[in-house]
């Protein structure tokens, strides 16, 4: 049986449509046709079931390299940004000798490899933080991909809103997933997180997350707007007041500051980005990997020169971050995973 072109065409998930017609000009191509011939049910079934595979591997390759080279960029930010440097120059150099360095010793994650992680002339050691920026953005990328590109993920009819929710999902989760890795690497470098990133954070969560829930584009009552936009002001706030919560219990208990504002900050954005749910699961996952962390530098030899034990500053933001990560990639299976434990569903 031959169907038509347009039933053919509606039938697919969006992201195959570019293949069909690929198939179809190839196929026609050879015969010197002018009308190309309609597709028979098998060259569906073939489109359908093998091709989703094909795009779900090479979107992920694609995305994780991608998130290799973006993760270099993020390496340069986090170099030149604390010391008060230009982004943008000079040219990449040797933090010891200050040599210009060549294309190939600038390759995302190799480079770090080949030179064993130091530089080829001084032999200044580069750091850790390079390539685990580099391999953690280029995970957390091709993840993503991965997670779009898979059955359920795709639309299976095509509407410019389904569209525009998509489009705006998956750039805010690379989005958001980029920038925690910058702050998780500052927090734990610097015990900094800075206000400029932290609070357009906050704003660029709550755009994003309207515009994934549908009130911001799509025409509808001003109320839900109205409702959604306090619904996230309010889980900003818990989340943000969680923070200052403990950060007061904190002062009256020892009388010396422990937890930063800039926590508060980053609560208050994890809040915007992945709701009042997102944010409580992240800081659950940072305070365990906290207490991890923590557990192990208390348990490990003291330096003489350390601080007592006790009072050794953990980057508590950096734990938040992981969090977040966490959160944004598993969130919901996690939680539903979570729910059922615990015996709600
Ligand atoms: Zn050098």
């Amino acid at each position: 049986m031959k169907a038509g072109w347009k039933e053919i065409l509606d039938c697919l998930p969006f992201v195959q449509r570019p293949s069909l017609v690929v198939y179809l000009a190839a196929g026609n191509l050879g015969s010197h046709r002018a009308k190309p011939s309609i597709p028979t049910r098998g060259c569906v079934d073939w489109l359908v079931y093998s091709d989703p595979q094909m795009i779900r591997t090479f979107g992920t390759l694609f995305a994780g390299l991608i998130g290799f080279a973006f993760g270099s960029f993020l390496n340069v930010c986090l170099t030149r940004w604390p010391a008060g440097e230009s982004i943008v120059k000079p040219r990449s150099h040797c933090r010891g000798c200050g040599r210009t360095l060549a294309w190939w010793e600038n390759v995302p994650l190799i480079s770090w490899l080949a030179l064993r992680g130091r530089c080829r002339t001084c032999g200044t050691w580069i750091g850790w933080r390079y390539p685990l920026v580099e391999l953690a953005v280029g995970i957390a990328w091709g993840t993503i991909a991965w997670q779009f590109a898979s059955d359920g993920a795709i639309p299976l009819s095509f509407s410019p809103r389904g569209f525009v929710e998509h489009i705006a999902s998956v750039s805010g989760k690379l989005v958001l997933t980029w920038i925690l890795i910058g702050l998780g690497a500052l927090d734990a470098e610097h015990l900094w997180l800075p206000d400029a990133v932290t609070l357009p954070g906050i704003v660029l969560g709550m755009v994003v997350t309207l515009i994934c829930e549908g009130p911001l584009v799509w025409k509808g009552p001003f109320q839900s707007l109205l409702a959604a936009a306090l619904n996230l002001a309010f889980a900003i706030l818990i989340g943000a007041g969680l923070v200052l919560v403990i950060r007061w219990a904190y002062w009256l208990l020892r009388r010396r500051e422990g937890i930063g504002l800039g926590d508060a900050k980053l609560m208050a954005m994890l809040a915007a980005w992945l709701g009042l749910p997102g944010a409580l699961l992240s800081f659950a996952i940072g305070v365990i990997v906290g207490a991890i962390v923590g557990g192990v530098v208390l348990m490990s030899p003291k330096r003489p020169d350390a601080e007592p034990p006790g009072l050794t500053k953990l980057p508590l933001g950096t734990f938040l971050c992981i969090g977040g990560i966490l959160s944004t990639l598993w969130g919901q299976p996690i939680l539903a995973a979570y729910l059922r434990w615990a015996g709600f569903n």
